[in-house]
């Protein structure tokens, strides 16, 4: 019985976390292409999404240079 607890509340965690981690966005903010979840930075405003890793890197580097467009809610 004991087991299984443990793997209920395990998987109640990782499914609040996963609803945390999506991004604010769809749009790359660095140059306008749909963004791709898989590629994505932690923020004060929350996730934000990029299209590739070199988008990512761009924005990782100068934060305020790039607008995030939040997605409609
Ligand atoms: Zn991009």
């Amino acid at each position: 019985m004991k087991p299984l607890l443990t793997a209920l509340l395990l998987s109640a965690t990782v499914a609040t976390t996963a609803i945390a981690a999506w991004p604010i966005n769809d749009i790359c903010p660095v140059d306008n292409k749909a963004a791709r979840p898989i590629y994505r930075v932690k923020t004060d405003d929350g996730m934000v999404a990029f299209c590739c890793s070199t988008c990512m890197q761009a924005f990782t580097r100068s934060p305020g240079k790039y607008t995030v467009k939040r997605k409609a809610q």
